[in-house]
């Protein structure tokens, strides 16, 4: 997965601005926000997109609402507007599975 933007991120060899780290898991803001708060919640493990999921990523898919649910605290998001969305098919720019976390007031459909 040379060429995956989101590898590169996770591994540090593209500059982010990390806001949650584990083994597992790395949260950062997206670069084009689409609401006041948004963040992308990556996978380390290079999963292409929603097709790719199974029930062996059980675990991993209740630690990225772990994390959802962190980054919800800690944004003041609790008794706002926020929601996570996972793009698929065409609607999805890039190739490695991430869940967004829009909150606040939304500015555009992502
Ligand atoms: P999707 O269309 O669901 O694949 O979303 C990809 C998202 O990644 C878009 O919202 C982009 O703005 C965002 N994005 C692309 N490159 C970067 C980057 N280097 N750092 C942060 N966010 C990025
Ligand atoms: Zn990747």
């Amino acid at each position: 997965m040379g060429d995956c933007i989101f590898c590169k991120i996770t591994k540090k060899e593209i500059p982010s601005n990390i806001v949650y780290e584990s083994d597992t898991i790395v949260a950062f803001p997206d670069i084009d926000p689409s609401a006041d708060i948004h963040i992308l919640i990556v996978p380390k493990v290079h999963i292409g997109g929603i097709s790719d999921i199974s029930k062996e990523h059980g675990d991993l898919l209740g630690e990225v609402y772990e994390v959802v649910n962190k980054l919800v605290v800690e944004n003041n998001l609790t008794d706002k507007l926020y929601r996570v969305a996972v793009n698929g098919g065409k609607a999805q720019h890039v190739p490695h599975l991430h869940f967004h976390l829009l909150g606040g007031n939304w500015k555009k459909m992502i």
